[in-house]
């Protein structure tokens, strides 16, 4: 059996944390065992569903580097095929036509809950050995329901959640097909999962509720039932319902909030899913690991601080010249343009060592390439009147010293002994006179990359 998996999103809004990691599991499954992963848009919901929204899950899926074999299918290009099947209910008798009206319907829902009843249709049009049906009224198109098993009840092997039993009694009959002749949803993703020979249904465990129904129609279709798998909800990092702060936002924000999409993979990765204590592995590694025996079926729960830890891992590792066009990038939209020198590569082997966040290290790295505007309690406190003549002995002393960090830590050595300061007494000043912030790596390295005349020539504008 070749494994054939889909991604099934309804184009009403972004693909966020949620959706990405179902299609990432749904994907990983399928690469792991040499199938098949389909990317089907569930865009049935006319009034809900925008073209933006479509483009966003592919540009999503795109910039996580979740690939697929199939589609994208649209399942309103697929109308006729569902109207199709909805016909082949009616003629086997799985089907039937309910005339009720809306007004009937809600008479029925306030009958049952004066009586503390569950909502449900009572099967009044559901044609029964030796029961006389009304007969059809005027002018009043009639919409299609299934025919529910009313005994018994449906059971699967859900592979995260275990096995789950849901009595018959409990479904009604339900609209598969509606007055104007359009398919409703579960129908249409339950003829979708069976044309498409889907074997594993990865998807939220929102639509367990949806599960027992799409099995009884697909037996009654004659299919073949496919394994389910429900994953979990994710909670904010406050256990909370996941808000907008945290994951429920497109993930494409990931990019513009300063992380790589390998970052975000791995943390998806792991986001209710385990391999013993591994936390960081490729998406080749994850695919080659990945199971659906190690999925929690208990709530995963996000964590900022992991995603930031992976994103720093993934910083260090990236490939240096990619990271660089990241980063020119960045830092374009604050208007500061890369010139040749300082060589930015060089500048990225200083600073990416610390670094958490793209848009930080753009921040960080910006005063290499624009002069920087230091922070006027910082100058006050380091650049003091009686540390000026130091920075101009050193001034001297860097015209002609070798351009080498050894030489240039030198320098400031001999200028910060000679006056009997001690080193720091000195760098501080000139890390605020250089970079504009109290913070930097060695300030030797700094100035290294900087260049000589750079540095001369930012000194020079205090010193005078
Ligand atoms: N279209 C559904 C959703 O976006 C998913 C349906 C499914 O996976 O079966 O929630």
């Amino acid at each position: 059996m070749t494994v054939r998996t889909r991604f099934a999103p309804s184009p009403t809004g972004y693909l966020h944390i949620g959706g990405a990691r179902t299609a990432l599991f749904s994907w990983a499954f399928a690469r792991k065992l040499g199938g098949q992963f389909i990317l089907r848009v569930e865009d049935t919901d006319v009034a809900r569903s925008t073209p933006e929204a479509v483009q966003a899950i592919l540009d999503g899926m795109q910039w996580l580097g979740i690939d697929y074999d199939e589609g994208p299918f649209y399942q309103m290009q697929r109308m006729e095929e569902y109207k199709v099947h909805i016909q082949t209910m009616l003629a086997s008798g799985h089907a039937y036509l309910c005339y009720c009206t809306k007004e009937e319907l809600e008479a029925l829902r306030e009958s049952q809950m004066v009586n503390n009843l569950k909502p449900r249709y009572d099967g009044r049009w559901r044609p029964e050995e030796g029961k006389v049906l009304p007969s059809p009224p005027e002018g009043i198109k009639p919409v299609v329901r299934f025919k529910n098993p009313q005994t018994g009840a449906v059971t699967w092997n859900d592979l995260v959640k275990g096995h789950i039993s849901i009595a018959n009694e409990e479904l009604d009959d339900l609209i598969i097909s509606r007055g104007d002749g359009t398919p409703t949803y579960n129908f249409c993703v339950v003829v979708d999962d069976w044309e498409m020979g889907i074997t594993h249904v990865i998807r939220g465990d929102d639509h367990v509720n949806n599960t027992p129904r799409q099995i009884n129609m697909l037996i009654a279709l004659g299919a073949t039932i496919p394994q389910y798998a429900h994953l979990s909800m994710i909670l904010g990092d406050n256990g909370q319902k996941l808000s907008k702060r945290h994951g429920a936002v497109s993930v494409i924000q990931y990019d513009d909030d300063g992380y790589l999409p390998e970052a975000v993979l791995n943390y998806l990765a792991r986001l209710g899913w385990s391999h013993g204590d591994d936390e960081i592995f490729t998406m080749q590694q994850f695919c080659q690991r990945f199971d659906l025996d190690h999925i929690t079926p208990s709530a995963a729960q996000f964590n900022t601080e992991k995603l930031n830890w992976l994103n720093a891992h993934y910083i260090k590792e990236a490939n240096i010249t990619k990271l660089g066009v990241d980063i020119t990038k960045r830092l374009a939209a604050m208007q500061v343009t890369v010139a040749r020198a300082p060589d930015l590569i060089a500048v990225l082997g200083l600073y990416r060592e610390r670094a958490n966040n793209l848009n930080q290290l753009a921040k960080d790295i910006a005063y290499f390439y624009k002069l920087p505007a230091a922070d006027a309690a910082d100058v006050e406190k380091h650049v003091t009147p009686e540390v000026l003549p130091v920075i101009k002995a050193l001034a001297y002393e860097l015209v002609t010293c070798d351009w080498t960090i050894g030489a240039i830590h030198e320098a400031i050595n001999h200028v910060a002994t000679s006056n009997a300061l001690k080193f720091p007494k000195v760098a501080m000043p000139l890390r605020v006179m250089l970079t504009g912030v109290a913070q930097s790596p060695s300030i030797d390295a700094v100035m290294a990359i900087l260049g000589r005349e750079e540095v001369l020539a930012r000194l020079g504008t205090v010193i005078g």
